[in-house]
């Protein structure tokens, strides 16, 4: 993805960008380490059906076929948990929208002082306008600043953390712990990572992409013609 306009963010108050960091991936146990790895465990387990023999070459053949079939259930067998930083809280929004074999571990401002904030930048890509950036910058930068002050002031109000979090910017950063499997990364690849999806949470889900395809790419290697159409 384009992101021509990011050094004029690197200086910006508080500034964060993406990071996607994979923490966690199943791995085969005891006995079955010799037989399968982490990436062939869809194909490997869904022989049970026809009490098939094969290689793990076989198993990632396997993989594609049951992708490109339709047989998504052993792919649920490869769970993955990142931990995810540099995302606002309009990002979130969207994302806590799916249910199905997803989950987080959010940081909580009801707990960490919104005062700690930090701040995720728009890319402005669409503007070809550097001097525009800039002044939109700017203005983004002066809400952050003044939202920081203005929590300060309504805590020394005696507001409680909850209720001086709310006049805070939708783009302060939330980090958060992310639980999936295969099988629901895939579902959230195939709506975010269109160009149709937000430009934010299409960024974040680009980054996570390229992760597990080094990991397990033929989980996953059937989005990349969608990605080069919509870059
Ligand atoms: C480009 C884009 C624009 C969007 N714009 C908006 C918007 O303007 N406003 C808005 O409110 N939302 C918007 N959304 C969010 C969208 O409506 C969904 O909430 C979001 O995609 C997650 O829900 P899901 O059903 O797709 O995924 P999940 O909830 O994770 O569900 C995955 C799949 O499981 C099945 N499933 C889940 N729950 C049930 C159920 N109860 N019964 C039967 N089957 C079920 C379905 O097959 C579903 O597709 C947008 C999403 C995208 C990708």
């Amino acid at each position: 993805m384009k992101d021509r306009w990011k050094h004029l963010r690197k200086d910006l108050f508080r500034s964060v960008e993406p990071r996607v960091e994979l923490v966690l991936m199943s791995e085969p146990q005891g006995r079955f380490k010799k037989l399968l790895t982490t990436e062939t465990a869809p194909g490997y387990t869904a022989r049970a059906s026809h009490e098939s023999k094969g290689t793990t070459k076989d198993d990632i053949r396997l993989n594609k076929f049951l992708i490109k079939r339709g047989h998504h259930t052993p792919l649920e067998a490869v769970a993955f948990t990142f931990h995810v930083d540099g995302i606002t809280k309009s990002l979130q929004n969207q994302w806590v929208r799916h249910r199905i074999g997803v989950g987080w571990t959010y940081r909580s401002t009801r707990t960490i002082s919104a005062d700690q904030n930090e701040f995720v930048y728009c890319t402005y890509d669409y503007i070809p306008d550097e001097l525009k950036v800039i002044t939109l910058l700017r203005e983004d930068e002066e809400s952050a600043k003044e939202a920081i002050a203005r929590f300060k002031r309504k805590r020394e109000l005696g507001a409680t953390k909850q209720d001086s979090r709310k006049i805070m910017p939708v783009f302060w950063n939330t980090p958060c712990h992310f639980y999936c499997n295969a099988r629901s990364l895939r579902y959230l690849f195939a709506l975010r990572l269109k160009k149709d999806a937000e430009w934010e949470i299409r960024r974040m889900s680009r980054i996570m992409w390229e992760i597990v395809m080094k990991e397990t790419p033929s989980l996953f290697e059937d989005f990349t013609d969608l990605i080069r159409r919509e870059d």
